[in-house]
């Protein structure tokens, strides 16, 4: 390992218009990382890429890499991309491991704001470092039991192994941020109540937890379930040998491959026209670990022996165009839906002021404030479903705003 991201590292060819840094959402400073790397000054590269991006240890296992940057990186258009992604995993992993107290210590001293965080996603876990490490006294109140939102109870522990939402949670120990945990805001406490109890800001980082139903016949049965509330305990639910999971993004890769490494023989994921949404990684793993894909079916009921499909109709290119007439009927003991997620409602049903879109996000303005005063949002909560770096990006964003409406920072 250590001998192959020195070769990488030494391959890099620092580049003064860094593509690489381009197709990094949070704009990552690559070769600066790299040349301190290289200088064997691995705190400093550690504290840069930890400064730009408070989640660069998860960032490292879970990206999109090859479509961001390792998918810029200019020697990949000569034969072989730069593997930053290794390079920054080992960087992060033994700075945020070895450093904890020491960034705890470099907090500001108190400014006497306090702010209160929903959510403890990505999202909400950022703004909580960047508002304590500014002074602040931080609260998170977050529903489960535990902290870490989809790092926790979504990406399996095969992909994402918990002990590194345990260095979060060891953090934001050592920064002094309170964690409610068990406790859903919109439920016996609501925003009004945080406001009133005297939290100069809110943050909303609720994500994007209601399963999108397709809102066919079925769906509602014994033998059916949602992917998302599955992989938050898959032990809890017993899915039988044969599995046929609908969707083919990287939410239903997790599905298949959770459902195989518990002792499913049959895992077939179906796709309602010619290709696959997940990337090409998950997927490539997800046929090694035995999952098979049938294209161009679209479901149109679950019924006892298992999900009925009609044919679909494919233009050239492999896009759905429309259905055929032929149905097909597949057997297996539990059928399971991922196609894609929305944000639950509590906090707009329970929230005078705050607005959603029509896609049911939540409105926001160009400081990441949404339609009630004080109250800020990111992450999935904002976006709909997308990825932890794309949450960073939010986050970082609105805790800046949150800085600035505090007047702890200047506009
Ligand atoms: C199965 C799966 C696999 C994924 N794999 C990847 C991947 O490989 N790479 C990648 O980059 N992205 C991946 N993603 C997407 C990524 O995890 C999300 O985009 C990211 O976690 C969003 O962060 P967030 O903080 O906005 O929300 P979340 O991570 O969803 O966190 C929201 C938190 O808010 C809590 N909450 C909700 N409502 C309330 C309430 N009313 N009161 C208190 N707490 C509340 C929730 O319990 C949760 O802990 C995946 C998503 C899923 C579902
Ligand atoms: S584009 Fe590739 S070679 Fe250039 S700085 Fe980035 S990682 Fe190095």
């Amino acid at each position: 390992m250590a001998l192959h991201i020195v070769e990488e590292a030494n391959r890099c060819l620092g580049c003064r218009h860094p593509l690489c840094r381009e197709g990094c959402p949070v704009h990552t400073p690559i070769p600066e990382v790299i040349a301190m790397f290289k200088n064997r000054d691995l705190e400093s590269a550690g504290a840069t890429l930890f400064d730009n991006n408070p989640m660069s240890v998860i960032c490292a296992v879970v990206c999109n890499h090859s479509n961001q940057c390792e998918g810029h990186c200019i020697q990949g258009k000569k034969g072989m991309s730069i593997h930053f992604s290794a390079i920054e995993s080992y960087i992060s992993e033994s700075y945020l491991e070895r450093n904890t107290q020491k960034i705890a210590i470099s907090k500001a001293a108190p400014n006497g704001h306090s702010a209160a965080i929903i959510g403890s996603g990505p999202a909400g876990i950022v703004v909580a470092i960047k508002l304590a490490l500014a002074g602040c006294e931080v609260t998170i109140f977050e529903q489960k039991p535990r902290i870490g939102g989809v790092l926790e109870y979504g990406i399996p522990d095969f992909r994402l192994p918990n002990r590194y939402v345990e260095n979060y949670r060891e953090l934001l120990v050592a920064l002094g941020v309170k964690m409610r945990t068990a406790t859903t805001i919109g439920g016996a406490l609501k925003i009004d109540d945080l406001l009133r109890d005297g939290y100069d800001a809110v943050f909303v980082g609720t994500g994007a937890w209601r399963a999108r139903t397709l809102g066919i016949k079925g769906q509602a049965r014994g033998n059916v379930y949602f992917g998302i509330d599955y992989l938050v305990n898959p032990g809890s639910c017993d899915v039988g040998e044969t599995v046929a999971v609908i969707g083919v993004g990287n939410v239903a890769m997790d599905v298949a491959r959770t459902a195989l490494r518990r002792g499913a023989h049959q895992v077939t994921l179906y796709s309602n026209w010619g290709g696959v949404s997940a990337s090409s990684d998950e997927v490539e793993l997800a046929e090694l670990d035995g999952a098979d894909i049938e294209y161009g079916l679209s479901v149109e009921s679950v019924n006892d022996r298992g999900p009925l499909f009609r044919k679909s109709v494919l233009d050239e290119a492999g896009k759905f165009v429309g259905l055929g007439d032929e149905e097909i009927q597949k057997d297996c003991d539990t059928t399971i839906f991922c196609v894609s997620q929305v944000p639950k409602n509590k906090l707009l049903l329970t929230t005078k002021g705050l607005e959603a879109t029509d896609a049911g996000t939540l409105k926001v303005d160009k400081n990441s404030m949404t339609t009630v005063d004080g109250v800020f949002a990111a992450g999935d909560v904002v976006t709909g479903p997308k990825t932890v770096v794309h949450a960073v990006e939010g986050a970082k964003k609105a805790a800046e705003a949150m800085l600035r409406y505090m007047h702890i920072v200047s506009a």
